[in-house]
């Protein structure tokens, strides 16, 4: 079985043995997600700041 990781923020499917995206891998909020490139993840980083910002309100 082939294991494909998706970008939590554009669903770009990542291949760990072929390495045509480097894996990217936070942790905002201590939830593990991995995304196909470092903008993709401070992007996504981004959001789930404001998004906590917003609830605390
Ligand atoms: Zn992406």
């Amino acid at each position: 079985m082939k294991s494909f990781i998706k970008c939590d923020l554009c669903n770009a499917e990542i291949s760990e043995e072929k390495c045509v995206f480097a894996v990217h891998r936070r942790t905002p909020g201590g939830e593990e997600r991995c995304f196909c490139c470092e903008r993709h993840a401070d992007e996504f980083e981004r959001k789930h700041e404001n998004e906590s910002e917003k609830t605390e309100r």
